[in-house]
């Protein structure tokens, strides 16, 4: 029988793998692909071909949508680490009141993951325009971001999302998943986790598909569930775990968002293919009297997609943008807007603007539905969320002091939905089965009593609550506790020594 099973490769599941590798027989399962330097998609066309489906199970990219939001996500060895920005943020001690481990005892992991991870900030982020013109709107706020990129090879191309066809970002199978197959590991990819059944005499029987084989059963002492957000509840629920009336429950889209203030009289940066480089983060107090964070992140056009952002920025703000500072500020000039459509530089008036892309705490009121296609978050008044309205008010404010046109968060328009690709919780770490699923090591509490023998979720589906920041650094730290206390549990535990691989088994 194996010792670990991990399922999923993204920040989760690789630091569990690899601090587990040294100690024990650890097989890591992944749906998606290994995808190069090079093979990522590049152009819409390339970007539709990579879609996943049931037809294409091993596409890179997907989304879900439910009631009110949408959801993207990622399929790939390193998880969402494949198409990141690499942004690695810790969030403000204040969001961590309410968890069942302090700010104090999660500061060792979040070292310990900075030490695989290696962020740095860009050294070229100083020539762009948006901290000066943040430093003017927020003064005192500003906090330059790190990045897991390597700066020397990036070229600023401006193509993170997707996927870095250079080799210079620095996602998962370059740090921690190295680390564990160097220590022994095995990875199994284009396989999928269909469930998993409890053992009377401890472990788990899990079920495993090939893209295009059949099923096939492994037996593991211990499963770790780190499919990421949607895919742990899609594998709780479809393995009929017993878990406890929080599952599915309070989920939050870290108050993901995004807006433009259009066209302002200053130099920024929108235009430019850098990574994301720098935010304020602005405290709000909510109507309870806690201090929630938004980080605004001056955010970049993907290169891919800059020409039909310009028109269609030109076009939304021309007919929902708002222009809160016009009489104290200069008209602007038409032929910014119109050479923008012929050529995206730093002349036209993309380069003129701040693309307001929001982390933020909100309230985490989104609910799991489970549907044919797997599981999808409602939460029909997100966009109404008290601090997603507080960040309208200050993009507004920005407007009136430095000019620009405020095209708001366009998930207000009729028919369309608030976007996220930072889904947490679902499975939120609690101290008892009352307030949610798993404890503060990611043991999944019983309904009968005590926890699951042998499974716990190290993912974002057990964060608590919205972070306010990138979460990556988050999931990573409180995995790498996860690993700790697995390790104590393994070495204490009457087993029989490493054991060389995977033993493939029938159910009954
Ligand atoms: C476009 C984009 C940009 C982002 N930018 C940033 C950023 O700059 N900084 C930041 O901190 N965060 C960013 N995020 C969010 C961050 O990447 C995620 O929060 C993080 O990756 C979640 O980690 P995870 O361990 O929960 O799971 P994931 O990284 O989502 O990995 C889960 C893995 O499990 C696999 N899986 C799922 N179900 C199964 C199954 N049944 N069987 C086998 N495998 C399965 C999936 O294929 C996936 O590879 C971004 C996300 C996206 C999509
Ligand atoms: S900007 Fe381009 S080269 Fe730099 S990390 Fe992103 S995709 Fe890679």
């Amino acid at each position: 029988m194996l010792d670990v099973l991990v399922i999923g490769s993204g920040y989760g599941g690789a630091a569990i793998a690899a601090r587990l590798a040294p100690h024990a027989s650890v097989l890591v399962v992944e749906r998606g692909r290994w995808w190069r330097p090079g093979q990522f998609p590049h152009g819409v066309a390339a970007m539709c071909r990579t879609y996943r489906t049931r037809r294409n199970p091993t596409g890179l990219w997907g989304v879900r949508l439910g009631r009110g939001t949408g959801v993207g996500y990622a399929s790939a060895v390193g998880g969402s680490s494949a198409v990141n920005y690499g942004i690695t943020s810790r969030p403000d001690d204040h969001v961590f009141a309410g968890w069942p481990v302090s700010a104090a005892a999660l500061a060792p992991y979040f070292a310990r993951a900075r030490e695989v991870l290696r962020p740095t900030p860009s050294p070229r982020a100083v020539a762009l325009g948006d901290r000066a013109f943040l430093d003017r709107v927020e003064p005192g706020r500003r906090v330059d971001l790190e990045n897991t990129i390597d700066w020397d090879r990036c070229d600023d191309c401006g193509r993170c999302v997707p996927g870095c066809n250079r080799g210079a970002k620095r996602a998962l199978d370059q740090t921690y998943l190295a680390l564990a197959l160097a220590a022994g590991a095995e990875l199994r990819v284009e396989t999928e986790v269909r469930g998993l059944v409890p053992l009377r005499d401890g472990g788990h029987a899990v079920e495993l598909r090939a893209a295009g084989g059949g099923p096939e059963w492994v037996r593991a002492r211990q499963v770790v569930l780190a499919a990421g957000t949607l895919g742990t509840l899609d594998l709780v629920h479809r393995s009929h775990l017993a878990v406890g009336p929080g599952f599915g429950q309070r989920l939050s889209l870290n108050g993901d968002g995004l807006a433009f203030l259009y066209d302002t009289p200053h130099a920024l940066s929108s235009h430019a293919g850098a990574p994301i480089s720098t935010s304020v983060r602005i405290p709000f107090t909510d109507e309870d009297g806690r201090v929630r964070t938004l980080m605004v992140m001056s955010g970049r056009v993907p290169a891919a997609a800059s020409r039909f952002a310009a028109a269609a920025l030109a076009a939304l703000a021309g007919t929902i943008g708002d222009d809160p500072g016009r009489s104290a500020h200069a008209p602007h000039p038409l032929r910014r807007r119109l050479r923008d459509l012929a050529i995206v530089d730093s002349g036209g008036a993309l380069s003129r603007s701040f693309m307001y892309k929001l982390d933020a705490q909100d309230r985490g009121r989104g609910t799991a539905r489970f549907t044919g296609a797997g599981v999808v978050i409602d939460w029909p008044d997100y966009a109404d969320d008290p601090i997603l309205r507080f960040a309208g008010e200050r993009l507004r404010a920005w407007a009136a002091a430095a000019g620009g046109t405020v095209v708001p968060d366009v998930a207000r328009l009729p028919g369309m939905r608030s976007f996220s690709v930072h889904p947490l919780g679902g499975c939120r770490m609690a101290c008892s089965i009352d307030d949610g699923v798993v404890d503060d090591v990611g043991r999944v509490f019983h309904p009968g009593g005590g926890v699951h023998a042998g499974l716990r979720i190290a993912d974002g589906s057990i964060v608590p609550e919205a972070l306010g920041v990138p979460p990556s650094w988050t999931i990573t730290a409180l995995a790498e506790r996860i690993a700790d206390d697995l390790i104590r549990e393994l070495a204490t535990s009457d087993r029989p020594q490493r054991s060389a691989s995977a033993t493939s088994t029938s159910r009954t």
